[in-house]
């Protein structure tokens, strides 16, 4: 039985990993688990699990919880929660579901503290990929992706040789908005963009697979998690999402990963790694598929692919000026008080007024994060 603590446990991969565990009972004990704020799910989590102790990051909510649980489940409140759950001894293994830059502290204590890492949050490696992937060398840890597509790459490359890789083709569903046309772009509401035609997931990712930022995080996160360099990561639109990427060889052969849309797959496939075991999600048929289809992105619809792209080239602080931007760009667009049109706008001014660091350490990194939001705002609000 693996001694397992979910951090972002009420958010949508958090209760999908959820949904796993409880599909496979006598696997995973469920330790800990956390939230922001959200502490209606997270009472019904602790009755259904019964873990050890939750961390709660808000206060007020988490002495609201105090108040509603019995005293089985010790109950921690703001980030020294996390650092005491990790602490713990008995954890063999986490899954991090927090969403944005938060996760960056209590991932690095998770590794810090060699447990087992299963890695949903793609902004804490944007932001810090070479320090993660260096810490996790000396730990001598695994990190195991959840997202899809960094599951997918992971599944097809199966330890092999870097040297034999020639390309990744990263592939995306195109968002809601594939079809649209520039000028349309322009009446983008909030409502139109949280209507992902492939995925059920949490706001702010919702948001960044419409602006293609979403595979922009993916290109960097593909870069430090299989230490490729950005020239071989190919953006591949494919609106079926059945493919969730493929790894091209020196040889000419490519392998790919199939399955449908539904993120119990690759969170099951991390925290049983190398097993695999019989799931609960669907299969893929492929007589009413019938067809599949690949395209180009368009750079000049989906300026946010780009500018990734550029953070890709740039490295050390950029990568984490650039998810800054785009994080507080699209809270403010969740807010109403900016427009769709305008989030790759001010994520290109922050990085130009940005003064690179090369090769940043963590308070240089956070120092970059705390910069690049307020100049975001600034940019915002005038
Ligand atoms: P959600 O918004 O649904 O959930 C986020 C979780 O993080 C919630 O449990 C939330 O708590 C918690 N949280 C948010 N902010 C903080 C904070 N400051 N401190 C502590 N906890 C916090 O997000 P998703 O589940 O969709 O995504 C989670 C991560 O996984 C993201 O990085 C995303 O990019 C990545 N991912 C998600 C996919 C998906 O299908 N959803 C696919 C691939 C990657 P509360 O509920 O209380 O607010
Ligand atoms: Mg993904």
């Amino acid at each position: 039985m693996k001694n397992i603590v979910i951090l972002g446990s009420t958010g949508s991969i958090g209760e999908n990993a959820l949904a796993v565990c409880r599909n496979l009972p006598g696997r995973f004990k469920i330790a800990g688990l956390s939230a922001n704020s959200r502490v209606d799910i997270l009472s019904r989590q602790i009755k259904e699990f019964r873990p050890w102790f939750v961390s709660v990051n808000n206060k007020e909510a988490g002495l609201e919880l105090k108040s509603k649980i019995g005293t089985f489940t010790k109950v921690f409140i703001g980030d020294q929660g996390l650092e005491l759950m990790l602490e713990d001894k008995r954890i063999n293994a986490v899954l991090l579901a927090i969403s944005g830059s938060a996760c960056l502290l209590p991932l690095l204590k998770a590794i810090d503290k060699g447990k087992e890492i299963a890695l949903a949050n793609k902004e804490a490696l944007v932001m810090a990929g070479p320090m993660i992937m260096r810490k996790a060398l000396e730990k001598k840890i695994r990190i195991i992706p959840i997202d899809s597509e960094q599951s997918a790459i992971w599944q097809c490359l199966d330890g092999r040789d870097k040297q034999e890789l020639k390309n990744i083709y990263l592939t995306a569903s195109g968002g809601p908005f594939r079809e649209l046309n520039r000028i349309e772009f322009k009446g983008i509401s909030v409502k139109d963009t949280l209507r992902h035609p492939r995925w059920q997931m949490g706001r702010k990712i919702t948001v960044d697979s419409a602006t293609l930022m979403n595979k922009g995080l993916e290109i960097l996160e593909a870069m430090y998690l299989f230490n490729v360099p950005v020239e071989k990561i190919k953006v591949l639109v494919h609106p079926e999402a059945i493919i969730h990427s493929m790894v091209e060889f020196i040889d000419g052969v490519v392998m790919a990963q199939l399955s449908v849309t539904d993120m119990r797959i690759p969170i099951q496939y991390a925290l049983t790694y190398p097993k695999r075991l019989s799931g609960e999600a669907g299969r893929v048929d492929f007589y009413k598929l019938r067809r599949m289809n690949f395209d180009k992105p368009d750079l000049k619809k989906f300026p946010c692919l780009g500018l990734a792209y550029l953070a890709a080239k740039e490295k050390g602080t950029v990568p984490a000026v650039l998810n800054a931007g785009n994080e507080i760009s699209v809270d403010e667009f969740l807010k109403g008080n900016l427009k769709f049109i305008n989030i790759p706008k001010v994520i290109e001014k922050v990085i130009s007024r940005h003064k690179k660091i090369r090769d940043p350490n963590l308070e240089q990194i956070l120092r970059a994060d705390n910069w690049a939001r307020q100049e975001a705002h600034r940019i915002i609000n005038k």
